[in-house]
């Protein structure tokens, strides 16, 4: 971030505390009164985890609980390269413990509903816990049958693998099983999703792994669009290292991509033709998470919409939305973007309990995707809200040029290895 990164953040917030703590007690009503603020956080991935973390950050006295309904997370970042058999699957596994030395309440529950009125969250544990502000971050769930027949159980013999878990390991072991030369499918859906580079680096790494093992096979990628995210790069990429392994067809050629499944033969159609593979990896669309519907957080869109400033819900106010499951216009769905949103909405959420206004925020997103081991590409943004506060607006950044050398191609993929190891510290130690 330009004026918000995590040192200034830290400083700024603490900063804060100070003048209004000489001012008007510790700047936190509720705090002034006796009783902590409570904040509670639903979901700890990259958006929910980080959104805790900064709060309890910035001011210890506040009461932060974080809900969430696993005992490990498996990152979705890097998990295509557990299919390309770069990286063990038990490499994306993380847990909360390094969150409760920050002194995060941490409950392994699922959030079940949420009571406007009375400020509270209920989950499945029984448990009830107020709040002051929530921060809903629950990611994503899948619109079954949108897809004709692609539903759960569907998915559990065409995964989609689109939430890192048993669906990845499916995955993996499907195109371990299959003959050389093979057919694997992958079927994108439109906008918006989460991860719109993911389809296309998924299929680099297929591409890897049938190179090395299975070289007659190949992978279609039937698209429901006619673009898609560093499109340039990636069909170098393909060209450069799988030429005519990998074949890419336009939404506009099918009539808008796979509509109908047909699990039984191994097949999937689009409005114009009928494709037959050994693997089939559907990736259906998308809406917010479960929680995020039920507590009347989303629109007709299935997404929520909140204030781009201090991602609180446009609905209900002292709800705040973050990561995928908002409407972040400007912001692609990543983790990058769900951490530098996390921030974001970490600052709006402790100004509003201190009775401050939030200042304009700045946001960033980077990311890389490994088209082979030694052969990344990137994509890095830094962002800032419009002056109307309608949408938040590119400002700087750019792509691995075309032209890069093997050099810089083999750097990216460094970069990207460290940038992993970096979010992940930041999320969850
Ligand atoms: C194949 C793939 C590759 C990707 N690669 C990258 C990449 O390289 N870089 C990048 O920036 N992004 C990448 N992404 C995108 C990234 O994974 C997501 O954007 C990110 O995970 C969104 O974070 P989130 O916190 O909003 O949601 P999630 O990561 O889905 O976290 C939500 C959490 O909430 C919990 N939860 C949900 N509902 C409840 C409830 N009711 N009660 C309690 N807990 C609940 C879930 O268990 C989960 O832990 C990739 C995605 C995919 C699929």
């Amino acid at each position: 971030m330009i004026q918000f990164n995590r040192r200034n953040f830290i400083k700024g917030a603490g900063a804060a505390t100070a003048v209004t703590g000489a001012a008007a007690g510790l700047g936190f009503p509720l705090i002034a009164s006796g009783a902590a603020s409570k904040v509670v956080v639903v979901g700890g991935g990259p958006a929910g985890a980080i959104a805790a973390k900064y709060v309890k950050k910035a001011n210890k006295a506040i009461d932060v609980t974080l809900i969430e309904a696993d005992e490990h997370y498996h990152t979705c970042f890097m998990s295509n390269e557990v299919l390309g058999g770069e990286r063990e699957f038990n490499d994306l596994r993380f847990n909360y413990k390094g969150l409760a030395k920050h002194g995060i309440n941490v409950v392994k529950a699922r959030a079940t509903g949420v009571d406007h009125k009375k400020k509270m969250v209920t989950t499945d544990a029984g448990r009830k816990y107020k709040f002051d502000r929530l921060v809903l971050a629950p990611g994503i769930d899948f619109v079954w049958n949108k897809i004709e027949n692609y539903d759960e159980a569907a998915s559990e013999r065409m995964p989609h693998a689109w939430k890192a878990g048993a669906q990845t390991t499916l995955l993996k072991k499907q195109v371990e099983a299959m003959a050389d030369g093979g057919t694997v499918i992958i079927a994108p859906p439109a906008n918006p999703f989460r991860c719109p580079p993911g389809p296309y680096e998924r299929a680099c790494q297929f591409a890897h792994y049938l190179k090395k093992h299975k070289p007659k096979s190949k992978v279609l990628v039937i698209d429901a669009k006619d673009k898609f995210s560093k499109q340039g790069l990636f069909v170098q990429g393909w060209k450069n290292r799988y030429d005519g392994m990998i074949e890419w067809i336009p939404g506009s050629e099918t009539g808008g991509g796979v509509v109908s499944v047909h699990k039984s033969k191994m097949s999937v159609s689009s409005e114009l033709d009928d494709f037959e593979a050994d693997v089939i990896n559907v990736i259906p669309p998308q809406k917010a998470g479960h929680i995020a519907q039920v507590s009347g957080c989303a629109d007709d869109s299935g997404w929520c919409p909140v204030h781009l400033d201090t991602f609180e819900s446009t609905i209900h106010p002292g709800v705040h939305i973050i990561g995928d499951a908002s409407i972040a216009t400007g912001l692609p769905k990543s983790g990058y973007a769900a951490n530098s949103e996390a921030k974001v909405c970490a600052a709006a959420v402790v100004a509003a309990l201190g009775g401050k206004s939030m200042g304009a925020p700045s946001y960033v997103n980077t990311c890389y995707s490994i088209v082979a081991p030694d052969y990344g590409i990137s994509v890095a943004a830094v962002y800032r809200l419009a002056e109307d506060k309608s949408k938040i607006n590119r400002v700087a950044g750019g792509l691995t040029p075309m032209d890069a050398s093997g050099e810089m191609l083999r750097r990216e993929v460094l970069y990207a290895h460290s940038w992993f190891e970096n979010i992940v510290a930041d999320t969850f130690a």
